[in-house]
C-alpha cells in the first residue's frame, strides 16, 4: 500500500548539498517548506533547484511551500541582550522595537493591540507572563504575574486581545516578490485572523494555494470565515501554544482538523512532532504517540520544522515519519469513511461522483481507484473521503501534479493531453499494468470529468476491469 499521510519537511542549514535533498525525496519528503523566517533568498533560491532536479530524477511529485513569517509579534532589544524581570514588578509597554529598560519592554505592533487592564501579555513562547494594570494616555503599564530572564527578539502574544496587526508586513511583501522569481507552488501565510487576511494575500500570489497558518485565537475562533478563503490550514501548535492553555492544544487541533476537513480543504499538523531528534537519533514514545494520533485525527499531513531544518538526523526524522504514518494507517481507527456525507465544496458533481468512486471501491475492495483531473479538485475530493484503494490522480498540468503530492491519499502521476475517454482509460491501463499495479482482469475504479480537457466537472465514475480497454481477456 501507498502511505497516505504526506510528510511536509523544512529545508534549512541541515540541507546543504543536492544529495541530501535525493535522500529527503527518497526517505518520502512530499513537501519542502521553506521558512521565511530564516535564511536567505539565495539559500532558498538553491534548495528549491534541488527539489526540483531531485523531484524530477526521482520522478515523483513533490510540492515546494513558502511559508511566510507574517506579523509575528516580538520585544525589542535590552541593554546587555535581556531584562530580568522579577514576580510583582512593574513596567511600561511601548511600541516598536527599539531598546527597553529595567521596567520599560518594546513590543512592535504594540499600537494595533487592543488591551485593557487585565488583559494578559504573554513573552517568549509563554515563559513570561504580564498582566495589564492600567491604561493612561495610551500607555499600558503592566505587572509582571510570571517573571523570569526576558531576552532580545522574543515573541510577544496577547490571547484574548483584538488585535489589528496589518496581515502582510514589508518584509512578507519583499519575501512574496522574491517566491515569485523562485516559483514556489504553495503559500503558507502566518497568523491569519480571517477570510479578508487571505484575500489580501491572494494580491499578492494570484492564483497559487494558500495554507492558512492557525496559531492564534482570533484564528482559531474564525475558522469557518477563513475556509470559505484558505486551501487548507496548518494546525501551527508552536503559536497556538502560546495563546491557548497547553492544554487547550490537543481539542484545538482536532477541531481544526475535523472542521478543515468536512470543508474539503488540506490539513497540516505542526511542530515539536519530532522535536528530540533535533539531536537524538530517535524519538520519544510520545513523538511517536503524537505523530500517529495525528494521523488519526484526520491530519492530510505531518510536518518537521527543525528537525530537518537545523537537525542532526533530518534525513531519519522522514523517515521515522514514513513509518509512524504507515502504521496508524493500518489501524482499525483510521477513517476510511466520508468525512461528510456531502463535502460543502463549490463543486457538488465532482464531490457527488468522488464520494461514489470511494464507496464504490470500498465495498468492492478494489485496491486502485484512477482519477483525471485537471484543476486537482477532484483528487483533493477523492482524498477527504478517506479511500481504502490507492489512488492513482493522472494530470497533464505541472502546477497540479506537483500540488497533489501535498493531498492525503493521493499519488500524482504526469499524463499527456487526452482527446477522448477512450483513450485516458487506455493509458491508465497501461501504466497500472507496465507498473505492476495490476494486472488483467482486476477491477479498478475510474474517475474522469469528460469530455476531457475542458476543465469540465468531474462526472463520470466507471468499475472498470483491467484489460477490457487495450483489448485483453477480462474474467467474465
Ligand atoms: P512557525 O509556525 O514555525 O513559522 O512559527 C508554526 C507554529 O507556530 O507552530
Ligand atoms: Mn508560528
Amino acid at each position: 500500500m501507498k502511505r497516505k499521510t504526506k510528510i511536509v519537511a523544512t529545508l534549512g542549514p541541515a540541507i546543504d548539498s543536492l544529495d541530501s535533498v535525493r535522500q529527503m525525496v527518497g526517505a518520502g519528503m512530499n513537501v519542502a517548506r521553506f521558512n521565511f523566517s530564516h535564511g536567505t533568498p539565495e539559500d532558498h533560491a538553491r534548495r528549491h533547484e534541488w527539489v526540483r532536479t531531485a523531484s524530477s530524477e526521482a520522478g515523483v511529485a513533490v510540492a515546494t511551500m513558502q511559508d511566510i513569517q507574517g506579523p509575528k509579534i516580538r520585544v525589542g532589544t535590552f541593554p546587555g541582550g535581556s531584562v530580568m524581570l522579577e514576580q510583582g514588578a512593574e513596567a511600561t509597554l511601548e511600541p516598536g522595537e527599539g531598546e527597553g529598560g529595567d521596567s520599560t519592554i518594546c513590543i512592535a505592533y504594540l499600537e494595533y493591540v487592543d488591551l485593557e487592564p487585565g488583559s494578559a501579555v504573554l513573552l517568549a513562547d509563554g515563559m513570561i507572563r504580564l498582566e495589564v494594570v492600567s491604561i493612561v494616555g495610551g500607555v499600558a503599564r503592566v505587572r509582571v504575574v510570571g517573571g523570569g530572564e526576558l531576552f532580545d527578539h522574543k515573541g510577544a502574544a496577547f490571547p484574548g486581545s483584538d488585535t489589528g496587526v496589518p496581515v502582510i508586513t514589508d518584509k512578507d511583501t519583499v519575501d512574496l516578490a522574491i517566491g515569485r522569481e523562485i516559483g514556489f507552488d504553495l503559500i503558507a501565510a502566518s497568523f491569519i485572523s480571517s477570510g479578508a487576511d487571505i484575500r489580501e494575500i491572494r494580491e499578492h500570489v494570484g492564483y497559487l494555494p494558500i495554507i492558512a497558518k492557525i496559531e492564534s485565537t482570533v484564528g482559531y475562533r474564525n475558522l469557518d470565515d477563513i475556509l470559505t478563503e484558505a486551501d487548507g490550514a496548518m494546525v501551527a501548535r508552536g503559536d497556538l501554544g502560546v495563546e491557548l492553555n497547553l492544554e487547550s492544544v490537543p481539542r484545538a487541533q482536532h477541531e481544526i482538523l475535523q472542521q478543515t476537513n468536512r470543508a474539503g480543504k488540506i490539513t497540516i499538523t505542526a511542530t515539536e512532532m519530532l522535536e528530540s531528534m533535533i539531536t537524538n537519533p530517535r524519538p520519544t514514545r510520545a513523538e511517536v504517540t503524537d505523530v500517529y494520533r495525528s494521523v488519526l485525527d484526520g491530519t492530510d499531513a505531518v510536518m518537521l520544522s527543525a528537525e530537518t531544518a537545523i537537525g542532526a538526523h533530518p534525513i531519519d526524522a522522514v523517515r521515522m515519519m514514513d513509518v509512524i504514518s504507515r502504521e496508524a494507517e493500518q489501524s482499525p481507527e483510521f477513517v476510511t469513511t466520508p468525512h461528510s456525507a456531502m463535502l460543502l465544496d463549490r463543486s457538488p458533481y465532482a464531490s457527488a461522483v468522488a464520494q461514489a468512486a470511494v464507496e464504490t471501491a470500498n465495498r468492492l475492495r478494489v485496491g486502485t481507484i484512477v482519477a483525471f483531473t485537471e484543476s486537482g479538485t477532484t483528487a483533493r475530493l477523492l482524498s477527504k473521503h478517506r479511500p481504502r484503494a490507492d489512488v492513482y490522480a493522472f494530470t497533464p498540468h505541472d502546477a497540479t501534479y506537483r500540488l497533489m503530492a501535498l493531498f492525503g491519499c493521493i499519488t500524482p502521476l504526469r499524463t499527456p493531453i487526452h482527446r477522448s475517454t477512450d483513450e485516458m482509460l487506455t493509458f491508465a491501463e497501461e501504466y497500472l499494468l507496465e507498473h505492476g499495479i495490476a494486472v488483467t482482469g482486476d477491477t479498478t475504479v475510474m474517475v474522469a470529468g469528460i469530455p476531457p480537457n475542458l476543465q469540465a466537472s468531474t462526472n463520470l465514475m466507471k468499475v472498470h476491469r483491467v484489460g477490457s480497454a487495450t483489448g485483453g481477456t477480462p474474467k467474465h
